[in-house]
């Protein structure tokens, strides 16, 4: 991360531009040099009820400097470890947007985690709606084996609605169709869904693992992680209303009975530990609903811990 007193100036939180984590802007795709490349999908096309996600890259931004003090690293005093500490880190800002055209829209998604890949380093999409996982999913063909671990309410696995194929209800479907995916981990499914029963029947048939909240309470976070291919490469795509809307209400389609934060952290970090985490999607944040703004704190303190622990698995 960038430390501001090299440059001799305090630089705090609240000063200055804010790009993720206070990391570099690196506005030109062709010279990504880092382990981590942050890039915004400000897209909220896909929404079936509340719009809004097209601000979460903005205010995740925002909430981020929050993460940002000038010393280096983040000290865990339970892991005792300094996370984040040595990570190169870039912002490489917004994929192009044209209102009302879906396709093109995620193709320029796709081009800039196409970019980040080329480049080597761990792409970190910031949504949009759900839908933007869908192009993030694409830039993976001849990348693969792929195992998909999703964080949400809701089950995402709808084929088509009356032609919309590209919309947040169908992208964990149009990535069980990819020949690069291999298999899904569904965690936290619950209530009111964007999927009917015969959805969950095909998620399950395509190689789908589903758990609601409460199956995963029941669990325990260890045997969660048990059923999760040891070894794999991950693709990990967190929905933020797969959290509880008592810590998460800044989104479109909040769901109640969700995930407390130590649920995920601790899903997160055991992944880092049991495979290679290749890619990352946050999604769904969309601040106009969030009064706080804690919705878009959470989002931000769950990517950095995240990427922290990513890269000291790799060592
Ligand atoms: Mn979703
Ligand atoms: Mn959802």
């Amino acid at each position: 991360m960038s430390h501001g007193y090299e440059s001799g100036r305090l630089n705090l939180p609240f000063v200055g531009i804010s790009t993720f984590g206070k990391s570099p802007y690196q506005p030109d795709w062709e010279a990504i040099d880092a382990d981590v490349a942050i890039l915004g999908a400000p897209f909220d096309f896909g929404t079936q009820w509340r719009p809004g996600a097209r601000f979460g890259p903005r205010a995740v931004r925002e909430a981020s400097t929050l993460f940002s003090f000038g010393h280096a690293g983040a000290y865990d005093h339970e892991d005792d470890v300094t996370y984040l500490e040595d990570v190169r880190m870039v912002d490489i800002g917004d994929a192009d947007i044209v209102h009302t055209d879906t396709i093109r829209s995620h193709a320029n998604i796709e081009s800039g985690v196409r970019a980040i890949l080329k480049a080597g380093a761990l792409p970190v999409v910031i949504g949009g709606d759900h839908s933007i996982n869908i192009p993030c999913i694409r830039a993976f063909d001849g990348q693969g084996p792929l195992h998909i671990v999703q964080i949400d309410a809701h089950l995402d696995f709808v084929d088509e609605r009356h032609g919309v194929r590209y919309g947040h209800g169908n992208p964990m479907r149009r990535a069980a169709e990819q020949e690069h995916v291999t298999g899904l981990s569904q965690f936290g499914i619950r209530n009111v869904s964007s999927t009917a029963k015969e959805g969950y029947e095909a998620a399950r048939a395509m190689g789908s693992d589903i758990l609601s909240v409460r199956q995963i309470r029941a669990l325990g976070i260890e045997k969660t992680l048990a059923r999760v291919p040891t070894g794999a490469n991950y693709y990990v795509t967190i929905d933020i209303d797969g959290f509880d809307p008592s810590i998460a209400p800044g989104t479109g389609t909040p769901s109640h009975g969700g995930f407390v934060y130590y649920e995920v952290l601790e899903l997160l970090a055991g992944l880092a530990q049991r495979g290679t985490v290749v890619g990352i999607d946050l999604v769904e944040v969309a601040p106009d609903y969030d009064q706080t703004g804690t919705t878009a704190i959470l989002a931000a303190q769950v990517l950095l811990n995240f990427i922290g622990r990513i890269l000291h698995a790799r060592g």
